[in-house]
C-alpha cells in the first residue's frame, strides 16, 4: 500500500458556459453552469486515493458551503481530511467562461488557500508516516518548500508539479526527488521548447524528471541514464482537464508500490488516459480495478 500525503490546494471551479466571452463593460446571458471540486492538489489527492493509495491531505478551505463541499468530496474519496485546515473567509475558487469555439478564461482567487503559511503542528508528523509526498505550485511558495523540507528530513520522496509556472524559491527543486513538469512548465523553466533538452536542463537541479506530453505520453529522464519516451495509450479525448493531475496520483501510488519507474509510468499513463476520456476533474478520474483491466 502506498502512503502519500498531498500539500496544496482545493478549489471550487465555477464553470459558466457562454456562446462568447463578455467584453470588458459588457454583460452576456450564459447558457449553462456547473461547479466541480478542484485545485491541482485536492485532484491529485483524489487521483491517487482512487488509484488505490493511502492518502491524507493538507490543505484549506473556507467557512462557507464550498469549503464544506470540498472537504465532502475529498472524503467521499477516501482522502484523510484531518489536517485540511478550516479558515476563515472564503474557499479558493477558479471563475471560468467557457465558450461555444472551446475558448476559456480564467480567474483564480486562492481565498483559503493563501492562508497556507508554513506547516502546522501535525503537518511534518504526517509527512514523516508517508513514502511520497506530492506538491505543486498553488498555494504560498514557502509552505510548498516547508513541506518539501519536511519530507527530506525524513527521507520521504517529494514529487513537485511545477504549476502553475512560476519561478520557484530558492532551495525547491534541491529538496525535490521527482519533478513532472507538462512541456509548457518545462520550457518555463529552463527556455527550451524540446523536452528532451529541457529534462537535460532540469536533471542538473534534481535525479528524476518527467516531462508530459499529452497525447504522445511522457518522457523519462534521470541522472545517467537514457531517456525514456513512454507512449500514451491512443485514446478519442472527450476532456483533459486534470489529465496531469490523474497522471501524477497514479504514479505516486504505484511507486510506493515498488513498481520499477517503467512499468509505473505505463501504469500512469493508462490512468491518465481513461480520465481524458471522461468529463469533468475529479468525476473522470478511473479506480484502481479500471486501471488494472484496462493496463491488461
Ligand atoms: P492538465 O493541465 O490537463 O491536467 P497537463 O498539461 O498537466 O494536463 P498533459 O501533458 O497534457 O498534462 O497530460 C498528462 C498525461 O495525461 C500525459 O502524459 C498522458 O499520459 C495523458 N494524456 C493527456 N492527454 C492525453 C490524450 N489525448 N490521450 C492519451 N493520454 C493523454
Amino acid at each position: 500500500m502506498s502512503h502519500i500525503v498531498v500539500l496544496g490546494s482545493t478549489n471550487m471551479d465555477l464553470v459558466a458556459h457562454v456562446a462568447r466571452a463578455p467584453e470588458r463593460g459588457e454583460t452576456v446571458t450564459g447558457h449553462g453552469f456547473r461547479t466541480h471540486p478542484g485545485g491541482k492538489g485536492a485532484n491529485q489527492a483524489v487521483a491517487a486515493a482512487r488509484a488505490g493509495g493511502t492518502v491524507a491531505m493538507i490543505g484549506a478551505v473556507g467557512e462557507d458551503a464550498f469549503g464544506t463541499r470540498l472537504r465532502q468530496e475529498l472524503a467521499d474519496a477516501g482522502v484523510d481530511t484531518e489536517l485540511l485546515r478550516l479558515v476563515p473567509g472564503p474557499s479558493g475558487t477558479a471563475h471560468i467562461v467557457v465558450d461555444d469555439a472551446g475558448g476559456n478564461a480564467i480567474v483564480v482567487v486562492p481565498g483559503a488557500n493563501g492562508s497556507l503559511t508554513g506547516l502546522a503542528p501535525g503537518d511534518e508528523h504526517l509527512i514523516a508516516a508517508a513514502d511520497t509526498l506530492l506538491l505543486q505550485l498553488e498555494i504560498p511558495l514557502g509552505t510548498v518548500l516547508a513541506g518539501a523540507e519536511a519530507a527530506r528530513r525524513h527521507g520521504v520522496r517529494t514529487v513537485l508539479t511545477p504549476a502553475p509556472a512560476q519561478t520557484l524559491p530558492p532551495g525547491l527543486l534541491a529538496a525535490t526527488d521527482l519533478l513532472v513538469p507538462n512541456e509548457h512548465e518545462a520550457a518555463a523553466l529552463t527556455g527550451s521548447r524540446d523536452p528532451a533538452e529541457a529534462a537535460r536542463v532540469l536533471l542538473d537541479r534534481v535525479p528524476e524528471v518527467v516531462v508530459t506530453l499529452g497525447a504522445r505520453g511522457c518522457l523519462y529522464a534521470a541522472r545517467g541514464a537514457d531517456q525514456l519516451l513512454v507512449p500514451a495509450p491512443e485514446v478519442d479525448p472527450v476532456d483533459t482537464t486534470a489529465a496531469g493531475d490523474t497522471f501524477v496520483g497514479a504514479l505516486a501510488v504505484a511507486l510506493g508500490e515498488g513498481r520499477a519507474m517503467p512499468d509505473a509510468l505505463a501504469w500512469a499513463g493508462t490512468a491518465a488516459a481513461l480520465s481524458v476520456q471522461r468529463a469533468g476533474a475529479a468525476p473522470s478520474m478511473p479506480h484502481r480495478s479500471e486501471i488494472d483491466a484496462s493496463a491488461g
